[in-house]
């Protein structure tokens, strides 16, 4: 059985996550998206929200668990028994950082394999903080979030 975590800050998670996603969960057995906790970084939602958040927007997933760490991504690979990373690559500005940590990553862990995964096109341009930057200026995310997420930040205006 092979398990692959998809780390990430998914602050919001957005419908380019979620694609990811979806493509993770029919390549592998499990896939465990994990947001990273920052103690020393505050985000725009709690992580405990983005959690509940995330777990909402997966239902129709079966073999994807929800959970959140804090530390070394690798570390937390080596905990849950996963072999695989997952990360998304929208355009070539993502290569060069996502290279770099796949490399750090392997440097600290030769066993576990980093993969990466691009969206459907309509996805691609989709990031967290272009969706935050609309939201904070009242414009439509609805397109670009998943229902819970448009819900949540609606009822309750988030700054
Ligand atoms: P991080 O802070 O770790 O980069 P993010 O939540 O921003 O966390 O993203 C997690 C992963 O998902 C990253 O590998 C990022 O490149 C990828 N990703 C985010 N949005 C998209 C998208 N629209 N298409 C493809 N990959 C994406």
């Amino acid at each position: 059985m092979t398990i692959a975590i998809y780390p990430g800050s998914f602050d919001p998670i957005t419908k380019g996550h979620l694609d990811i996603l979806k493509t993770g969960a029919e390549v592998f057995d499990k896939v465990i998206i994990a947001v990273a906790h920052n103690s020393e970084k505050k985000g725009f939602l709690p992580t405990d929200v983005r959690v509940q958040l995330i777990k909402e927007s997966v239902t129709h997933l079966e073999n994807v668990e929800v959970d959140s760490f804090e530390g070394l991504t690798i570390e937390y690979a080596k905990k849950r028994g996963a072999k695989v990373l997952i990360r998304g690559l929208r355009a070539v500005s993502d290569f060069e950082y996502e290279l770099q940590l796949s490399q750090a990553n392997s440097a600290l862990s030769e066993d576990i394999k980093t993969v990466f995964l691009t969206t459907k096109p309509k996805y691609n341009f989709i990031s967290s903080s272009t969706i935050k930057e609309i939201y904070l200026n009242n414009g439509d995310i609805s397109k670009f979030v998943p229902a819970p997420v448009y819900d949540y930040l609606l009822k309750r205006k988030v700054c």
